[in-house]
């Protein structure tokens, strides 16, 4: 077997036993992470566990998330071709590449430059030229280019920004893990005119927001 084709092979085993079964059965999103090849986005001695059932280190002590994560949190967003999404947490640039496989149009946010400009030259050369990464502390969101019809935020919040929920368009979707550094719950909070409603999802592990509106640096 090829090497592409045990990849794929693991790709698909991915989506059978970790995501569908779980209960991820939008097909545009389990379609999305078949299409991504997620063996590209971790570091070349990882490349044989690109797709176990965790998340992987990156450098400078930070992940790619686990296949179920980013699949929940992509489905929560309810993404449809053309949203304008704002990702805080660009880390390998997976998550970005699977929304921008759904149609929107995606600017993710990394504060740290090396990563960020790692994951910029990694999505130009798989072919993913809409994405704009840019380097910068996104714990406060990015208001120039608001609303966004979605937000997800790949870092570990101690509360949800009310900053975030001022850029969301109306319609909108925030997808956020807010907790502890230790441990998080996954919250969907959808914005409907002056209505937030806030529904939990999944109990979660991620590293922390790191800025103005999330944890000071020195607490990681
Ligand atoms: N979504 C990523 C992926 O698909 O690989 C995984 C993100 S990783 C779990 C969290 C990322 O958030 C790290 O790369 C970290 O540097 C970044 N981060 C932490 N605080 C941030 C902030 N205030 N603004 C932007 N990025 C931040």
């Amino acid at each position: 077997m090829s090497v592409a084709a045990l990849f794929e092979s693991e790709r698909h085993a991915m989506i059978e036993r970790q995501l569908r079964r779980r209960g991820i059965h939008d097909e545009g999103v389990l379609r999305a992470m078949f299409e991504v090849p997620r063996h590209e986005f971790v570091p070349a001695d990882q490349r044989e566990a690109a797709y176990d059932d965790r998340p992987i280190v990156i450098g400078d002590e930070q992940t790619i998330s686990q296949p179920y994560i980013v699949a929940a949190m992509t489905e929560a967003a309810r993404i449809e071709p053309g949203d304008k999404v704002l990702e805080i947490g660009t880390g390998s640039g997976y998550q970005a590449a699977v929304l921008a496989h759904l149609g929107a149009q995606v600017i993710s946010l990394e504060r740290n430059p090396w990563l960020a400009a790692t994951a910029r030259e990694r999505l130009a050369r798989l072919g993913y030229a809409g994405i704009q990464v840019v380097t910068y502390d996104g714990s406060g969101g990015y208001p120039s280019v608001a609303p966004y019809a979605a937000i997800l935020v790949t870092a570990a919040a101690p509360k949800v920004p009310q900053m975030l929920l001022d850029q969301l368009a109306d319609g909108g979707r925030l997808v956020i893990p807010v907790g502890t550094l230790q441990q998080q719950t996954l919250e969907l909070i959808l914005k409907d005119g002056d209505r937030l409603t806030v529904h939990d999802l999944d109990p979660c592990q991620f590293v922390p927001l790191i800025g103005e509106q999330g944890w000071p640096e020195r607490s990681r």
